[in-house]
């Protein structure tokens, strides 16, 4: 039995499926989370199917999250997509249930579930979930709104198909989705809008980038800056790939200021291996996109000390 029929068998069994997804939530977290759901309670009208998380009204657009309480969990399935580590599941009674599944394509740093389906390969979260729909296509009904779900998932992690994960496979479920009813067009104009705010950071973050001659690059967004510019962290996704449109950068860092005054980390490469980098601050994630958190402007030098060694050992390489 493949992981994912083993899946489809707990969904039949179960007659309450709890779908969780991380933190601070990206168009493929909330994609992979409601897709799933739309999935599960189209194709099993009698089931009880729930999507907790915090609601962000910049993703509205997708869906909107569910409210539950404890009494929810008892005799549940809970799902948990898109989140490589516990201590990232956006949800507090996430491993009360009566199983925990993980579905995700993020390293398995913190293997929790079972059965655990990681798949390091697949573009997204969202790819996952399409393939769980292709596997059992005639006991499982893909809406329109599922398929734009999916489709928005896989667009915002492979930044609209640029980055390496995107393979054949990202391709083909792409246009299964845009076959199934999703509007490509419109899905992609929204992940490509900016607020104004935004636009004027993206200047900001030219202008005040640091660049050394390994590649590595970095610019420290305080809480003065981000004030000035009416901004919250969660608006910063948008300025984090702009780094690396420039040709001389390989790597890079975003220091995000917290309001408790530290900093969240963003990296991100072309090449060298950042999640590295990323561990050694309590962070993790991909080879080429990883967070982690900066307690004060001393930890800060380091982690750029270190992206420029990662980068210098990188250049020796190629
Ligand atoms: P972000 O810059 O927050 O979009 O993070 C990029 C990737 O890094 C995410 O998809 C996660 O895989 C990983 N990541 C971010 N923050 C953390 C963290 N605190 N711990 C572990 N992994 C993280």
């Amino acid at each position: 039995m493949t992981v994912q029929t083993e899946i489809l068998t707990l969904i039949k069994q179960a007659k309450t499926i709890i779908i969780h997804r991380h933190q601070r939530p990206d168009p493929d977290a909330i994609g992979s989370q409601l897709g799933l759901a739309d999935i599960i309670k189209t194709s099993f009208p009698d089931k009880r199917v729930l999507a907790p998380g915090k609601q962000y009204h910049g993703f509205d657009w997708l869906g909107q999250m569910d409210t539950v309480t404890e009494a929810d969990y008892q005799d549940a399935l809970v799902l948990v997509l898109d989140t490589a580590n516990q201590p990232r599941v956006d949800g507090e009674f996430y491993n009360t249930g009566k199983q925990l599944v993980k579905i995700d394509h993020h390293p398995n740093d913190d293997a929790f579930g079972d059965p655990q389906w990681v798949d390091v390969d697949a573009s997204s979260t969202s790819e996952l979930v399409y393939q769980f729909y292709a596997a059992s296509k005639d006991e499982l009904t893909l809406t329109p709104n599922a398929a734009r779900l999916l489709y928005a998932g896989i667009v915002g992690d492979t930044g609209r198909f640029l980055y390496d994960a995107t393979k054949p496979s990202t391709m083909r479920a792409a246009a299964a989705l845009m076959e199934a009813g999703a509007d490509a067009t419109a899905v992609n104009r929204i992940e490509d809008t900016i607020t104004l705010p935004v636009a004027r950071l993206s200047a900001y973050v030219y202008e005040h980038l640091t660049q050394l001659d390994s590649g590595a690059a970095y610019v420290i967004l305080t809480n003065d800056i981000m004030d000035s510019f009416e901004i919250g962290d969660a608006s910063t996704a948008g300025v984090v790939p702009l780094p690396g449109r420039i040709d001389t950068v390989q790597s890079w860092a975003i220091f995000v200021q917290q309001k408790e005054g530290d900093y969240r980390i963003r990296l991100r490469s072309k090449g060298p291996s950042i999640n590295g980098v990323a561990k050694l601050h309590g962070g993790g994630g991909h080879p080429l996109a990883s967070g982690a958190k900066a307690k004060d402007q001393a930890e800060i030098e380091t982690v750029v000390r270190e992206l420029d060694q990662v980068d210098r050992d990188y250049q020796k390489e190629v």
